[in-house]
């Protein structure tokens, strides 16, 4: 099990590390700019090589993860929005391989009504460009743009594991392309995944169109509107309309020991350590779900054959 958590470093990229021991989270996830303006926030090389010097010696979080600025658009029709959410994702992608993070999520953005197929290869080539772009990770280091599932509002891109499927291979499916699923726009986008057999339907269809090794991390959430309802909108587990349906998919073998980040409100500053325990006592009644001898879940999907895309 790996509970993780968004966190707010207060300035500099250290803060974050310490703001996830506070709260007991193995994995965080950070911005590194204002999410919601272009100006992208400089860092000198000291101060990246001092966050993988301070990931270093806080061996309790394994993992960081970089969250891109919510502005990106790659699906947009306006050029100059598309050069700027091109040049702001590659600044994002050379900060995350500079400090050693496991990945950069992205929200791909919206067509706003010209329709999927019309965006697929400019998304495409604006993902190549930007892993082409964004210059080295340190040895050893690998720092994926992780496309993060929509939960399908508007004209948003990637709203299914089909339509990442066609960015992806539209990309070349190249190595630096995975995927990041957030619990909540999956439930918003129709996918219930409330039984064992449900979840393993999420499992299977990430393998067959992906490949599951390209599914890096979760985004944890429960959700304020119903399943399909199409709406963005995170609430705390438990209090949301996925409550205990999120066990089958938590526990899921194929998903237990991703990074589960949570993205709650909390009390309006974001995850607390009451959520991350909150989450943990979530993952443990998933497992057991599968793994007691005694439930009461019907057949052997588990041992099904699974149809799987090589992995990147
Ligand atoms: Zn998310
Ligand atoms: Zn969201």
């Amino acid at each position: 099990m790996n509970i993780g958590a968004h966190v707010r470093g207060g300035g500099n990229l250290v803060g974050s590390l310490r703001a996830g021991e506070e709260i007991g989270v193995t994995s965080i996830q950070v911005f590194v700019q204002s999410p919601r303006a272009w100006k992208p926030t400089q860092y000198a090389p000291e101060v990246t090589a001092a966050f993988r010097e301070a990931q270093r010696e806080h061996p309790s979080i394994t993992h960081t993860f970089v969250h891109a600025t919510y502005l990106i658009n790659l699906a947009t029709g306006d050029p100059e929005l598309y050069a700027k959410s091109v040049a702001a994702l590659t600044h994002n992608l050379a900060v995350g391989r500079a400090m050693g993070a496991s990945g950069v999520v992205l929200h791909l953005g919206s067509h706003r009504g010209a329709g999927f197929d019309e965006v697929v290869e400019p998304v495409a080539a604006a993902l190549r460009r930007a892993l082409d772009e964004a210059g080295d990770a340190p040895l050893g280091v690998s720092c994926p743009i992780l496309i993060e599932n929509a939960a399908g509002a508007g004209g948003t891109v990637g709203r299914s594991l089909e339509e990442i499927e066609r960015v992806i291979d539209a990309a070349g499916a190249p190595e630096g392309l995975g995927v990041c699923l957030d619990t909540q726009h999956l439930w918003a986008s129709g996918v219930d995944y409330a039984t064992p057999d449900g979840a393993e339907a999420v499992v299977e269809e990430v393998a067959r169109r992906v490949g599951a090794a390209r599914l890096a991390c979760l985004h944890l959430n429960d959700s304020k509107v119903e399943l399909g309802a199409n709406r963005d909108r995170h609430a705390n587990l438990g209090e949301g309309t996925i409550g205990a349906a999120l066990e089958s998919l938590v526990g899921h073998p194929a998903i237990r020991d991703l990074p589960l980040l949570l993205e709650v409100p909390g009390a309006g500053g974001g995850p607390r350590a009451s959520d991350v325990a909150a989450a943990r006592e979530l993952v443990e009644r998933g497992i057991a779900r599968y793994d007691q001898p005694h439930t009461t879940r019907r057949g052997a999907t588990a041992t099904k054959k699974r149809a799987t895309k090589e992995a990147p």
